[in-house]
């Protein structure tokens, strides 16, 4: 069988599906691999790099895919890609099917096995294989370096001949996989860090990373290990206790999710009118709208001396470890139907029968059973 990967097509995506690590590992289960070249340049793998690894290089995408019988992509790749492959061959990536009519369209038409890796369900044996979770820990790892930069303050507290620098006070709002590696990275920079989270064990984790807890009085745990979203009352107690706090908070950095939904509104207008000039709020959650009703997507502003970033696609810009961690997770997805050189799709295995798209009603049903 043929694996193929073309260059990201997705406007500032760096990373790649492929690395040439995880390129010896596939040809080792007995594929070839066809890669375009300069698909590896944004997260600086070489096509030499590939070469050695035993992939044969394309000189443009159809030369990549079209022969595919899987193709690997981070984001899914655009309309006029999507036609150029094989019909019935393996689509694997954050391919978000229904993000764009045309894109599920295509993926119908053409008969594409489709693997948006979004939908693979998160139980513990498809934690190797959970992009959603790498990818989010280098995205709150940037959020908070972006943060410390945009800060007009250190982070750590210093004792200097000047005098004694207080310790900036960074909180965490959200702490799932994002949010835990936000807690531990603006730790590591020396600051004071709190976190919360409507998930009561978060406590817990957020302590075992040196920071604190924010007590805010809402707990709101939902099904499969996510948060549900608040009632009105829920929210309205969050955010009087919220505001209150934030005006001694010199750094946010938001990461707050419900799936499926647009980014729970969080931190309001009148929370960072009541912040002190020179504050800074990240928001990770831009993607999605946003934590904070200022937040504009993609933008850095100015309200009142408070300055409010949305960064998109943050993993991006960890293109390297973001890759490796990335293409590993798609190995070992792909693994679960590239064997020996064959393609064998068990529908009884319920990461295969939960993560295809469109959904296979029987199959997902006696996978269930
Ligand atoms: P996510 O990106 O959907 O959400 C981020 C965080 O925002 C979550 O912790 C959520 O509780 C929080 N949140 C939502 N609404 C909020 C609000 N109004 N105020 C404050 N916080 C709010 O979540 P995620 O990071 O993808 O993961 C969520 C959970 O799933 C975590 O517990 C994680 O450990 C778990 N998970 C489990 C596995 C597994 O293999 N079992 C894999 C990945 C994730």
């Amino acid at each position: 069988i043929t694996i193929g990967v073309a260059s990201e097509t997705a406007a500032g995506e760096q990373r790649v599906a492929l690395t040439p690590e995880t390129c010896k590992k596939l040809i080792a289960r007995g594929a070839r691999v066809r890669i375009q070249r300069g698909a590896g340049r944004g997260a600086s793998f070489t096509d030499e790099a590939y070469v050695q690894a035993g992939a044969e290089l394309a000189d443009d995408a159809a030369g990549a895919t079209a022969q595919a019988d899987v193709v690997l992509c981070v984001q899914a790749p655009d309309g006029e890609r999507l036609n150029l492959l094989r019909e019935g061959a393996a689509l694997v990536g954050l391919l978000q099917p229904q993000a764009d009519a045309t894109r599920g369209e295509a993926i119908v038409a053409r008969q594409l096995l489709a693997f948006p890796l979004e939908r693979l369900p998160r139980t513990t044996r498809a934690q190797a294989m959970d992009v959603l979770s790498s990818q989010a820990g280098m995205a709150g790892y940037k959020a908070v370096l972006i943060a410390a930069q945009l800060a007009p303050r250190f982070f750590p507290m210093l004792t200097t001949a000047a005098g004694t620098i207080r310790p900036s006070r960074v909180l965490i709002v959200g702490a799932g996989v994002a949010g835990l590696q936000a807690v531990a990275t603006a730790k590591r920079l020396g600051a004071q860090v709190e976190g919360f989270d409507v998930r009561p064990e978060t406590r817990e984790q957020i302590e075992s990373l040196g920071g604190k807890f924010l007590d805010l009085g809402v707990s709101a745990a939902g099904e499969g290990g996510y948060a549900r979203q608040l009632t009105d009352e829920e929210r309205a107690e969050q955010q009087r206790r919220l505001g209150e706090h934030l005006k001694n908070v010199d750094v946010i950095v938001c990461t707050a999710a419900v799936p499926g939904r647009p980014a729970p509104k969080i931190v309001t207008a009148a929370m960072i009118a009541g912040m002190k000039p020179g504050s800074v709020l990240v928001d990770l959650a831009a993607e999605t709208g946003g934590n904070c009703e200022l937040t504009r997507p993609g933008e850095t502003v100015d309200a009142n001396g408070v300055t409010i970033a949305g960064p998109l696609n943050l993993a991006s810009a960890g293109a390297v470890h973001a890759s490796e961690m990335f293409a590993r997770n798609v190995l070992n997805f792909v693994s679960l139907f590239v064997d020996g050189g064959e393609l064998k799709y068990d529908w009884d295995d319920e990461l295969l029968a939960k993560t295809v798209w469109p959904e296979r009603k029987a199959q997902a049903q006696s996978a269930a059973a």
